[in-house]
């Protein structure tokens, strides 16, 4: 299987080929650097990002919050579902913990002073 992805590891924006076969990385191709070619190869077999949300502090504000690693894409729901069922006590710090290892080994951490 070929597949073809926008490298997002930096504002250049290569557009990669990658070939796989049986869930493996066979060749990676238009790359610009050796970055891209851990982002291709990565993506392509288990895809991760980096999760995004807000959980509710006792008292009703809204807490930015993220995971400090990225995730494996099949595990943001349960992450997701996670996060919509935390409350937290203010005040909070930006990169304090909320939830250790959310997902493996990644945590939940606040993304901004509240
Ligand atoms: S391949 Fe390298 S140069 Fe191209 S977007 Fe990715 S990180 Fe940037």
């Amino acid at each position: 299987m070929i597949k073809t992805l926008t490298c997002i590891e930096c504002p250049m924006g290569c557009e990669i080929t990658v070939e796989e076969e049986n869930g493996a990385v066979k060749n990676v191709s238009g790359n610009s650097c050796p970055r891209g070619k851990l982002y291709a190869e990565s993506e392509a077999v288990c895809p991760k990002r980096v999760v995004t949300s807000t959980v509710r502090a006792e008292s009703g504000e809204m807490v930015p919050v993220k995971t400090n690693k990225p995730v494996n894409k099949n595990e943001i729901f349960k992450v997701m579902d996670i996060i919509k069922r935390t409350r937290c006590r203010l005040p909070v710090q930006l990169g304090e913990v909320l939830v250790k290892n959310i997902s493996g080994d990644a945590d939940l951490i606040v993304s901004g002073n509240v």
